[in-house]
């Protein structure tokens, strides 16, 4: 099914980057939305849309403040996920020192969305230790449930576990750049709302359940407050099925386009694979999956750069001793073992010599995550977010 006619995204004016802002007086947490940061999902800027225009219409007494804005304008217009890079995968430190001299030479239509996104960031959001939760709502191109994914922090963990929607892990340690991470490292919860795929009406339907009650869990508002509350809660949980709660990512199958990387038809995401299965083909024959877990993100769509991903559940017993082990602090012992270092130059950074599975999921244990590698070593940092352990 498409979406009505009515709601279409569409045209870039000066008023289309903010989708709207509510509050009532009464001091709390900022709620920053974003929608659409890639163009062929524009359920997010519709659910905000709505959700704003509910928010007016109910006058809940509402914690705080609520803004929203749309990320990708000119890709929204064309209905592409971007028009000539991946606004969800230039927020590193290099490519926003990039940006002046890209706006310089002009024709950077990503680099004009990027700097004016800073902007919204940079005026509306308040110094620390003000509380602010960030939700950037996608979708995706494969049918299949809905799901969020966040930084492992305790904050973000602590967060979601009030969302009753299955929470992905890890996804930050095998793309570079994402918005989601740029934020996470600024000190503020942050979590992407995958409501379902892109054409779907019930995805944007999703998407506004999903924000009154990330209102509630953040302490914006009362269950009592919210209308129809039930009806959100069970909308949200009977698309979980019977899913985990939390996984993890284990495997990335990244692509590029000289890969001619197609997709098997008929998968579904969080679908349950075995090792082995063939899921794909490309110029080298068919793409197998390397361990048993769920399919996460299969690409039915020609842009991007992530062939599909493989999750597993983390299990409740391995999040309790790894919140046991952050609160008590004792990630300091970690240089104490063999081929591990501080990193001279980043805190809360630490190189590693020992490549083993074990050792990431010892590390991982410890809340830190594989950022980068090089021939020999493995560099393993945590959230740069002082507040979120
Ligand atoms: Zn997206």
């Amino acid at each position: 099914m498409e979406l009505e006619k009515t709601e279409e995204v569409s045209g870039r004016d000066e008023s289309s980057r903010l989708i709207g802002d509510y509050q009532d007086g009464r001091p709390g947490p900022l709620f920053f939305v974003l929608g659409g940061l890639h163009g062929n999902e524009p359920s997010g800027v519709i659910a905000a849309r709505r959700f704003l225009e509910s928010l007016k219409v109910h006058q809940p007494p509402l914690r705080g403040r609520m803004i929203a804005f749309a990320g990708n304008l000119g890709a929204l217009e064309k209905g592409k996920r971007f028009i000539e890079r991946d606004l969800n995968r230039i927020w590193t430190d290099t490519q926003l020192r990039r940006i002046p001299a890209l706006l310089d030479r002009g024709k950077a239509p990503e680099a004009e969305e990027q700097s004016e996104l800073l902007l919204a960031l940079e005026e509306n959001i308040p110094p620390p230790p003000h509380p602010v939760y960030f939700l950037d709502l996608h979708s995706i191109s494969a049918p299949g449930a809905p799901f969020t994914c966040i930084g492992d922090t305790l904050a973000n963990q602590r967060f979601i576990g009030r969302i009753p929607l299955p929470a992905i892990l890890g996804l930050q340690e095998s793309i570079d750049g994402s918005l989601l991470e740029y934020m996470d490292n600024r000190g503020y919860v942050a979590v992407a709302i995958e409501g379902g795929s892109h054409n779907d009406p019930e995805t944007a339907l999703r998407h506004e359940s999903a924000l009154w009650l990330a209102l509630v869990a953040g302490g914006g508002l009362s269950p009592s407050d919210v209308p129809d509350y039930s009806m959100h809660k069970n909308r949200l949980e009977s698309s979980m099925k019977k899913l985990p709660r939390f996984l993890e990512i284990r495997y990335r199958h990244g692509i590029r386009p000289a890969d001619e990387f197609v997709m098997k038809p008929g998968f579904y995401n969080l679908q349950s694979v075995l090792a082995g299965d063939v899921v794909a083909q490309d110029r080298n024959g068919p793409i197998t999956i390397p361990e048993r877990g769920r399919l996460l993100l299969p690409l039915y769509q020609g842009q991007g750069e992530d062939g599909f991903f493989v999750v597993r559940e983390l299990p409740w017993w391995r999040r309790t001793l790894s919140a046991l082990v952050r609160i008590l602090q004792l990630w300091i012992f970690l240089p104490c073992l063999m081929g591990v270092r501080r990193h001279p130059k980043f805190s809360h950074s630490f190189i590693v010599q020992t490549r083993t599975p074990r050792t990431v999921a010892l590390f991982n244990l410890f809340g830190f995550r594989k950022r980068r590698q090089n021939e020999t070593e493995w560099i393993f940092s945590r959230s740069r977010n002082p507040f979120a352990d």
